[in-house]
């Protein structure tokens, strides 16, 4: 049976495909055109140190579906990562950070370090290595605005090729952090070879930590570990106040999360980093 399409022109029916897949393969279909188009975006989240100075950003891509409105980097990075689209979409971020910290730079601000989200697709194929080299290179993205965040799994895809893409970048002289750590391959034994700045705990333990003496043990360990190595730690997914003043007295370096700053559109982060030349600090502990 053929497809039929709907008024508006697209697929309302197909026995051969789930309505889900039929979904799927429409919003890929959206998200290709989307690289070309206006309706892809980077917010940003501050990282924040225990004093509430603001010592980096992470980029964040927004989607701005033109029928759908947003849709979650939960829902469009997956697919990204699956229909292999992703290593387009993160060469077009890099674009659209480039433009970002002309933006700043315009406006007179010093720039603050960006940490950029590298899918293990990125990472893969030598070609596509090249490729993130290159335009690195082309958009004049140096080590000093920029650095990079890679999951375990990533990372430890990636340390068994020759030529990894761990080792170019760090031979460019940027910065790794580890990302989301805790929920892919723990393995302590490639913590050391990575030699990454910083390590991220995920979200999942960071929530509710004060009421979790387990959370905290594991928060603990990673912590000293973390430290051991010369690593900072950063804890992920800081909301509550009672999280916050555990991560401290745990020692943690650095605090990302909605209780400190959700993702900033670009303009409201120029007024941060204005505020914060001024002499302005978050408020910490978080409310
Ligand atoms: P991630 O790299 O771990 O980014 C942190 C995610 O946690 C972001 O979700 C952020 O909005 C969210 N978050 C931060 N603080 C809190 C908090 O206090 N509570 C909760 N519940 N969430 C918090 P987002 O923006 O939805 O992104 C999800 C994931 O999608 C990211 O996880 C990252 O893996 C991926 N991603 C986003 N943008 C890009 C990109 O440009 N390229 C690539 N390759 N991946 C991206
Ligand atoms: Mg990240
Ligand atoms: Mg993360
Ligand atoms: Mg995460």
């Amino acid at each position: 049976l053929a497809k039929q399409t709907g008024k508006d022109g697209f697929q309302v029916y197909s026995p051969g495909l789930g309505a889900a897949q039929e979904a799927r393969a429409r919003l890929e279909q959206d998200l290709r055109a989307a690289l070309s188009d206006q309706h892809l975006r980077l917010v940003y989240q501050p990282l924040f140190d225990a004093s509430g100075r603001m010592v980096s950003v992470e980029a964040l891509a927004r989607w701005a579906h033109p029928q759908r409105g947003a849709v979650s980097p939960a829902e469009f990075i997956p697919l990204a990562e699956a229909s292999g689209l992703i290593v387009e979409l993160g060469l077009h971020t890099l674009e659209l950070l480039a433009r970002d910290l002309e933006q700043w730079r315009q406006l007179g601000l010093a720039p603050v370090p960006v940490a950029f989200n590298l899918s293990s697709r990125q990472c893969r194929q030598p070609r596509q290595r090249q490729r993130l080299l290159d335009t690195l290179t082309r958009l004049g993205l140096q080590p000093e605005v920029l650095e990079f965040e890679l999951t375990e799994g990533t990372l430890f895809e990636d340390l068994e090729a020759p030529d990894s893409m761990v080792t170019l970048l760090q031979q460019h002289g940027y910065t790794l952090s580890i990302d989301d750590f805790g929920t892919g391959y723990s393995s302590l034994s490639y913590l050391r070879r990575l030699r990454c700045r910083k390590l991220k705990i995920d979200r999942v333990f960071i929530h509710g930590l004060a009421r979790s003496p387990d959370a905290r043990v594991l928060v603990e360990a990673i912590v000293r570990v973390a430290h051991a190595l010369e690593m900072q730690v950063v804890a992920e997914g800081v909301e509550a106040r009672a999280d916050w003043d555990c991560l401290n007295a745990l020692h943690c370096d650095l605090y990302q999360g909605f209780g400190l700053s959700r993702p900033l559109e670009p303009s409201a982060l120029a007024t941060l980093l204005q505020a914060q030349a001024e002499g302005a600090r978050a408020q910490i502990p978080p409310r």
